[in-house]
């Protein structure tokens, strides 16, 4: 099925007599008529609900479309997408590993990077993602467990080259995990180029309507964990569930079954069934979404480039920004709905152009159909140093805009009133 196709109808299916609508199953937990039925639900020797932390059918419907519409196997919704990011990084590595990341990526998971998991003693080495295929080779050591990277890096910009990617943490046995989270999979899906895991911050164009906080995590399949010899983990017996080994067990799916009945069973950052029903309408018009989002940011970007009171504008579908091949390679030459743009005067300018807006509203959120606007330097990466945020690619004059769903003349106009004032 076509991916339009399948945001309204993967994941659920209803029967005879059943809802049209995806129903919402608030409830904890699910009765069984027997203790043995009981017991071979908690061995995982069979599949079926028990208790809402672990898997709800709300959330399972959901998590199915999702896996669809990335060509994953499974999918693993999460409490937000820093818990998604959380999860992989905990099913994949223990104390004592290391992960090699982008440096180019969200404000929230670089300081989980580079703050939380080190307390944990988990080290993560920073590359920049544009560096040469060398240079990034030297950071990986012989406790690599990952390599990650954001499709479109929120709010530096630049496109990842996925293959490339893909080709230098496979070299190293390593699964390449990729956050898609602002091109979604109507844009791009990482998988087909070699991504091994995905993630989302669902909280963004996927939910879009800015209602709901959620991630997920989708895993392709396709990562030999059996075969690479950096994951014993995955390949001895876990003590927690009478011995069992999770690349016999599961096959393809070690990652994603690792992943909840690990990590979700012991940390339960897990979504709720009234989230994924929310999300799930999101879903169902994400590609209309997607298209219009996509066409707004394009001539606003247009519009930004020839003002006089804008030095620089980052968006990757303009003809002329560096990642414009990556584009084309990745995102259908599509650049999402994200912009980058320095206004002139540098912080003092941005901050006087962002007071001066009427329609498009100062929030700390993205791919909202809602226009919005925010000044990184100053509130998603404050708690960067300067050297640091040279890094992450953001200028102190930075205005990160995510252009919504309104007519192009309205937001056109506020944004050329407002500049007036620079
Ligand atoms: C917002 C965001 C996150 C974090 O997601 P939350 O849902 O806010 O926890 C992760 N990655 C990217 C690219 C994001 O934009």
């Amino acid at each position: 099925m076509n991916l339009y196709t399948q945001a309204l109808h993967a994941g659920y299916t209803p029967k005879n007599g059943e809802a049209r609508v995806l129903p919402i199953q608030q409830s904890t937990t699910f009765v069984y008529e027997k203790t043995k039925d009981v017991q071979a639900l908690f061995d995982l020797e069979a599949p079926g609900f028990f208790y809402s932390r672990l898997a709800n059918p709300t959330v399972d419907a959901v998590e199915k479309k999702i896996a669809a519409l990335e060509g994953g196997v499974a999918a693993m919704f999460t409490s937000s997408g820093q818990a998604a990011a959380f999860s992989i990084i905990l099913t994949l590595a223990k104390a004592g590993d290391h992960i090699v990341s982008s440096s180019s990526i969200y404000g929230g998971t670089f300081n989980l990077f580079a703050v939380t998991l080190k307390r944990m003693g988990i080290e993560v080495s920073f590359v920049n993602q544009d560096a040469s295929t060398e240079e990034i080779k030297a950071a990986f050591r012989p406790n690599t467990k990952a390599l990650f990277a954001e499709t479109i890096a929120n709010p530096g910009m630049n496109v990842l080259d996925i293959e490339r990617f893909a080709t230098i943490a496979h070299s190293f046995e390593v699964p390449l995990v990729v956050d898609n989270t602002f091109a979604t999979p109507f844009l791009c899906r990482p998988i087909d180029f070699g991504a091994d895991i995905v993630m989302h911050s669902t909280t963004k164009y996927m939910d879009g309507h800015a209602v709901q906080v959620g991630g997920v995590v989708v895993d392709s399949g396709k990562f030999d964990f059996a075969k690479s010899s950096r994951f014993e983990e995955f390949n001895t017996p876990d003590p927690s569930y009478h011995g069992l080994i999770y690349t016999q067990a599961f096959a393809n799916m070690a990652f994603i079954v690792k992943a909840r009945v690990q990590i979700m069973r012991d940390i339960g950052l897990c979504m709720t069934a009234q989230a994924a029903f929310y999300l799930n309408q999101g879903l169902e018009t994400l590609g209309l979404r997607m298209e219009r989002h996509c066409e707004n940011a394009l001539k606003v970007a247009k519009f930004l480039k020839q003002h006089s009171k804008v030095s620089a504008v980052r968006f990757c579908a303009l003809e002329d920004s560096p990642y414009y091949d990556l584009a084309k390679k990745y995102l259908n030459a599509k650049g999402s709905g994200v912009i980058s743009f320095e206004v002139v005067g540098g912080r003092e300018g941005g901050i006087r152009f962002i007071d001066n807006l009427k329609l498009c509203s100062l929030q700390v959120h993205v791919a909202d159909i809602r226009t919005c606007v925010l000044h990184p330097a100053s509130s998603t990466h404050r708690q960067l140093s300067d050297e640091q945020l040279q890094q992450a690619n953001i200028t102190a004059g930075l205005v990160r805009l995510s252009v919504g769903l309104e007519d192009l003349n309205d937001i056109i106009a506020d944004l050329d009133k407002a500049l007036s004032f620079v």
